[in-house]
């Protein structure tokens, strides 16, 4: 499903976020993304969600390999193949859970229709079947979650990328969302999930250690 190789990640200054880093990942894994502060977890899931260019380095995704692709075909493969989590949401203020998660959809070229139906069923299937017409501000971040979650999932996607999706929850709201994507990966997605909770990481199959933009540990491999 995912495969970096030689994947370095330089800004001015040098900062040197990536350094040759090399992941191969199969499909219906589930893993933590673990380490430091600035040890370059999120811009490794960036570059595997296509959200970001490496420096130097190849990315296979899917079954495509993403430097020789142009934007609008990236943004097709995101669209027909990934999902995003992030610790604070992203949802869009001003609309109510099911836009919001219908907007999954937005580049799948679904009709308004169809969205909204798709919508309401994912919402459902992360117990949310009762704050459909919610807006964020009215709902619990943990609520807020697993609209964003809904969102990920309404496209049917092979690979789930959350960045510290418990990071800014509840332990009680954080366990919910991991049970989802348990169940998302017991389903079939592959997931990749960046942590800083000890638990949470130990809780999962695989756990890949960031250190200086280097893995330097990579423990209950599977690929
Ligand atoms: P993590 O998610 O593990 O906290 P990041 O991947 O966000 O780490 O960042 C890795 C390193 O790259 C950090 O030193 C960070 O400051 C730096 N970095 C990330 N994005 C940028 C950017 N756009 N410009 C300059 N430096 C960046
Ligand atoms: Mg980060």
């Amino acid at each position: 499903m995912i495969e970096l190789r030689g994947v370095s990640k330089t800004h001015p200054g040098p900062v040197h976020a990536l350094r040759a880093v090399d992941l191969t990942v199969g499909a219906g894994e589930l893993l933590a993304v673990v380490g430091p502060s600035g040890s370059g977890k999120s811009t490794v899931l960036n570059i595997i969600g296509t959200l970001d260019r490496p420096t130097t380095g190849t990315v296979h995704v899917a079954g495509h390999e993403v430097g020789a692709l142009s934007d609008a075909q990236l943004s097709a493969l995101r669209a027909r193949h990934m999902g995003f989590v992030f610790q604070h949401f992203h949802l869009s203020p001003g609309r109510d859970a099911v836009d919001n998660v219908g907007d999954g959809l937005l580049y799948a070229g679904v009709g308004a229709k169809e969205r909204r139906a798709r919508a309401r069923a994912a919402l459902e299937r992360v117990g949310l079947g009762h704050r459909l017409d919610h807006r964020p501000t009215e709902l619990s971040g943990g609520e807020k979650q697993r609209v964003a979650i809904a969102r990920a999932l309404v496209g049917e996607p092979d690979l789930l990328l959350a960045d510290e999706p418990t990071g800014a929850l509840d332990t009680a709201s954080g366990r919910i969302v991991m049970e989802l994507l348990h169940e998302l990966n017991a389903a079939g997605t592959t997931v990749c999930v960046i942590t800083h909770d000890q638990d949470i990481a130990d809780s999962l199959p695989r756990r890949v250690r960031f250190r200086d933009g280097e893995i330097v540990d990579d423990a209950g491999v599977t690929a």
